[in-house]
């Protein structure tokens, strides 16, 4: 860390008091854990990565809560499109089966529906910490609503919380 570096609130722009192991804000009162701490007063900063939604899929819910509502829209876009095609899968197989009269699909139809009722449970999941954080939940989630969204979050992150005191020097000096 350079030394001109200040340790600011992603909230509200403030220098923060160091605790142990945390940080506080007076003006938010609030404790901040370090991985939350802004510097020079850069407003709070929401991951725009490339990420394996695969692998985001098996995070638990804990997990799931820290991901940044971008990541988890595009989740829960991924999580909906992958649970039509199981739905899918699981109609074949069932159909296969009755068809055929025989249990050879059995297997396939039972892994099917516990994925089903995996990618259903992850889809909730999604669905919900999103209601916490839009107050609604997104009805249809297409590429196009998400390349907007990443446009308007490269928008936000442009001026660092610093309020301007000169007017309030000017005064003092008489001028
Ligand atoms: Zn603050």
């Amino acid at each position: 860390m350079k030394d001109y570096d200040v340790l600011t609130c992603p909230y509200c722009g403030s220098e923060l008091v160091e605790q142990v192991e945390q940080y506080y804000c007076d003006f938010c009162v609030m404790r901040l854990d370090p991985y939350q701490v802004q510097r020079n007063h850069e407003r709070i900063s929401v991951r725009i990565k490339d990420f394996s939604l695969e692998v985001y899929l098996d995070k638990t819910t804990p997990e799931l809560m820290r991901l940044s509502t971008f990541e988890l829209l595009s989740l829960l876009k991924y999580a909906r499109a992958e649970r039509v095609s199981l739905y899918h899968y699981l109609n074949v197989f069932y159909k296969a089966r009755k068809l055929g009269k025989t249990e050879e699909y059995k297997e396939n139809e039972e892994e099917s529906g516990k994925e089903y009722e995996k990618i259903t449970r992850k889809m909730f999941v999604l669905e919900n910490i999103l209601r916490q954080r839009l107050g609604y939940v997104p009805h249809r989630i297409t590429d196009d609503y998400l390349a907007r969204y990443l446009e308007e979050m490269k928008k936000g992150k442009h001026k660092p919380m610093i309020i301007r005191q000169k007017r309030r020097d000017e005064v003092k000096s008489g001028s």
